[in-house]
């Protein structure tokens, strides 16, 4: 158990649509990330599932039995907040307790789920104690235990991570998991980052604009990007879009125009697109973890204006003509080049993503 389908869902505030047509199917036990920008409607579509948002139009299905009119209590769901929201007062044992107290469980159930939990989150030393003694880390478990006590079907999560330093938010990762791997219940996990996004889940939903820009695994959405918002957002740095012009289009690819070299980049290009792709302005995107030092089949020669030498690795930023951004490039950390000075860079054909005018990508 703990199947959820989403069926054209809307929401709007006033005349503003948050959330537009959305529709998903989650399987039972799958960890599915929601990712997006700030704004682009992630919380209010997880507070919709929750039953904390009346959905404006359609439907919402948990274990095929429409949801939209039961409360946040009846829909088998338990959600884990950014804020932890504990009572201080409360010992971290009455804490996790609390919603069994709610339902007036049996004394010797509560104190079983409790302490189940508490040694499934490593909370078993801490059960006396208040929230006010503990690290952030260790708050967010508890209210992680106190999700597991309501044995939900589904769990929902709303960015739990971000109020955690850097340390803390990779260890608490591990945990979460570690946690869906020994639960095996389906969570829904909403965050802006797409650290946490591309190692916890197992399928990740981009969102942009109230709308589904991508579904698929994490590295899927890496290699094969649908469009240039996906490109752009999964990946650090983020995948240079490069102006080119297309020369022409065929069984091969599309080979375009850059900087003077003609590329030809292996994508399918449907039979009845390729006349009139001639002539057109099509981005090249590439990653700058893909560009090296030295000859390849693409040379750039660039001067770049700012290098971050990180030790493990050195970001490079250029201008290019024709291009606003910056160019970014990735060497290893041994590989030393300075600011101003002049280098050839290079890159693969193979590596390269071709992106129409309306942003959306030819298959590789
Ligand atoms: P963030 O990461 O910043 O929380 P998000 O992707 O989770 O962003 P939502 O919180 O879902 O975005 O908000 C989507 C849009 O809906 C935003 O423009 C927000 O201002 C608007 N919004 C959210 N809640 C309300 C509300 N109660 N009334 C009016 N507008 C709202």
């Amino acid at each position: 158990m703990g199947q959820l389908s989403l069926k054209n869902v809307v929401k709007t505030f006033g005349d503003f649509e948050v959330v537009k047509r959305i529709s998903l199917d989650v399987q039972e036990g799958e960890f599915v990330v929601f990712v997006g920008p700030s704004g682009c409607g992630k919380s209010t579509l997880l507070r919709m599932i929750a039953g904390l948002e009346h959905t404006t139009a359609g439907d919402i299905l948990i274990d095929g039995n429409r949801v939209n009119d039961l409360p946040p209590v009846k829909r088998g769901i338990a959600m884990v907040f950014q804020s932890y929201a504990l009572y201080p007062h409360m010992s971290v044992y009455e804490n996790i307790a609390f919603p069994l107290r709610v339902e007036r469980a049996p004394e010797k159930e509560i104190r079983e789920k409790v302490e189940a939990a508490a040694a499934i989150l490593h909370l078993d030393s801490r059960l006396d104690q208040k929230p006010g003694n503990l690290s952030g880390g260790q708050r967010q478990r508890v209210a992680i235990g106190r999700a597991i006590v309501r044995q939900p079907e589904i769990f929902l999560f709303d960015e739990p991570l971000s109020n955690l330093d850097a340390a803390l938010r990779a260890d608490m990762r591990i945990e979460l998991t570690r946690l869906h791997k020994q639960l095996s219940t389906t969570m829904i996990y909403v965050t802006h980052d797409q650290v946490e996004a591309m190692t916890m889940a197992d399928r990740i939903v981009v969102l942009h604009d109230g709308h589904i820009a991508q579904v698929g695994a994490p590295l899927a959405l890496y290699h094969k990007p649908e469009n240039t918002f996906v490109a752009g957002f999964i990946g650090n740095p983020r995948m240079n879009f490069l102006p080119v012009t297309v020369q022409s289009a065929s069984d091969e690819g599309i080979t375009v125009e850059f900087q003077g070299q003609s590329l030809t980049v292996a994508v399918d290009v449907p039979a009845d697109r390729r006349a009139a792709l001639a002539g057109t302005q099509v981005s090249l995107g590439i990653r700058p973890e893909h560009i090296s030092l030295g000859a390849g089949n693409a040379v750039i020669k660039i001067t770049p204006t700012v290098v971050e030498h990180l030790g493990q690795q050195t970001i490079g930023y250029a201008k290019l003509p024709d291009l606003e951004d910056n160019f970014c490039f990735v060497l290893p950390g041994t590989q030393m080049i300075m600011d101003d000075q002049s280098v050839n860079v290079s890159f693969a054909t193979s590596d390269c993503h071709i992106f129409d005018s309306d942003g959306q990508a030819f298959e590789r």
